[in-house]
């Protein structure tokens, strides 16, 4: 006997632990392209990609071809048992894409989680030293390593300590809703501000935590979980330099903002510096568990042999799906869409989704390629998460919010086409005039 969505979502409910939140009830069953479907057959649009996992589009047929191949040639192969085939060939592919060529020696675990951990298992061991540097409203995972770099929202981390020692938070330089200038708003826009963080960063390693003692800093590229938040330019070279100067390694975590999802391969060569350790994952094998760090070879090679890795670590058929993922990137051009599809929304933003706020709600619009985040001003607090609300329930498409400010993100799959944005952005239009119309309704605005 078929049970119904609404019997399923029950089910699920009952039986998942309620540590997970869910954004919608929805029970999908099969995806294509960038549309999931749920158990009636009912599709929808989806502009979260996973939060950026499947960045190619759901199943796309070269990966699913590649996968199938290798589910039925070899599955698992231990790697500290031996080497397997598809991670070296995957590597083989990795290293011309990466940003610099002195990223030359890869490893390979499941989750974000994992391979955030492992750089800093890595930082600690090369540099004899232990402290960590981080910024407000990062996001490195929800292990109790990595929650303990979290700083996005409490939820993470809250009552789950203790934390890791020896963890330093700096402002992130997060413009639009600046915490330094907050109390001048009409200064928002001036140069200066954004060397807050920077000048924060040398008063820990003078107040806090000596150079001697920190071993790195770890930074998202581009502010995923923390609300979408690009920093300015100047931002990254300043940081390098610090770090250089005291001897400190630079982690960036692309993780959501890596591969492609900026319009370049990795995030981190917009701003024209090269890291010491990249993390990478989710967008990497096109939904199949696989992550990833990298970093020059004499670094690598501090670590004991046996201190890296695990059961799972570079599965066979996630290495062939991300190799196939690359090979998807140069044959169908995808950064190429990136770049066009993201001036296209950039432009429909600015027009039709502006358009519709009364002159009080402010919009912030941001982003670089297709990691494009939305934050209103001069909304209740939830406005964000109606809209997403909205979108699900009433105009069939998949949007998320992000941070704890009003903020939606927008990320859909690299592959997008021109009519899958128009009609994106109409969608997401109707889900906000909705919203407002609610507010009206209810008096808040
Ligand atoms: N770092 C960043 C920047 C992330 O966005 C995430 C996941 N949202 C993680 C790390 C953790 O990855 P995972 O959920 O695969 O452990």
């Amino acid at each position: 006997m078929s049970q119904s969505a609404k019997q399923l979502a029950e089910f699920g409910k009952q039986h998942i632990s309620r540590g997970i939140s869910r954004s919608t009830n929805l029970v999908i069953e099969r995806a294509k392209g960038s549309y999931l479907y749920d158990v009636q057959g009912k599709k929808y649009l989806d502009f979260s990609s996973g939060i950026g996992v499947t960045s190619l589009g759901h199943c796309h047929p070269k990966v699913v071809k590649a996968v199938q191949e290798q589910a039925a040639k070899l599955n698992h192969a231990q790697v500290n048992i031996v080497f397997h085939k598809p991670m070296l060939d995957l590597i083989g592919k990795l290293k011309p894409v990466m940003p610099s060529t002195q990223f030359d020696s890869f490893f390979f675990w499941n989750s974000g989680a994992e391979a955030v951990e492992a750089a800093i298992k890595l930082a600690r061991h090369a540099t004899k030293k232990q402290n960590l540097i981080v910024f407000q409203g990062g996001y490195h995972g929800r292990t109790v390593g990595t929650m303990s770099l979290t700083t996005s929202k409490t939820i993470y981390r809250g009552r789950f300590g203790p934390l890791m020692p020896g963890v330093h938070v700096a402002p992130f330089p997060y413009c639009f809703t600046c915490p330094v200038h907050r109390a001048v708003p009409q200064k928002h826009n001036i140069i200066n501000c954004c060397d807050n963080p920077i000048e924060q960063v040398e008063l820990l390693l003078k107040q806090q935590t000596t150079p001697d003692e920190t071993a790195a800093v770890i930074v998202e590229t581009i502010l995923g979980e923390g609300g979408y938040v690009p920093p300015p330019k100047s931002f990254f070279p300043k940081l390098r330099e610090i770090c250089t100067k005291n001897n400190i390694l630079l982690i960036v975590d692309e993780v959501q903002c890596g591969f492609g999802r900026t319009g370049k391969m990795f995030a981190i060569e917009h701003f024209g510096i090269t890291p010491d350790i990249l993390v990478m994952a989710k967008a990497i094998a096109s939904g199949f568990p696989l992550s990833c760090i990298v970093s020059n070879k004499e670094l690598m090679d501090t670590q004991p042999p046996g201190s890296m890795g695990g059961t799972y670590s570079g599965n066979a058929v996630s290495c062939a799906a991300a190799l196939a993922t690359l090979e998807v990137f140069e044959e169908e051009k995808i950064l190429e869409n990136v770049n066009n599809r993201s001036s296209q929304l950039f432009s429909l933003l600015n027009s039709r989704v502006k358009s519709l706020l009364p002159p009080h709600i402010g919009l912030d619009i941001r982003g670089l390629g297709l990691m494009v985040g939305l934050e209103f001003t001069g909304v209740p607090p939830g406005f964000a998460a109606a809209v997403a609300k909205a979108g699900v329930e009433n105009h069939d498409i998949i949007l998320l919010t992000t941070g704890i400010y009003e903020t939606l993100r927008l990320i859909p799959p690299l592959t997008v086409t021109a009519d899958e944005i128009n009609d994106g952005v109409e969608r997401l239009s109707q889900a906000i005039d909705m919203a407002l119309k609610k507010l009206e309704k209810d008096g808040n605005i």
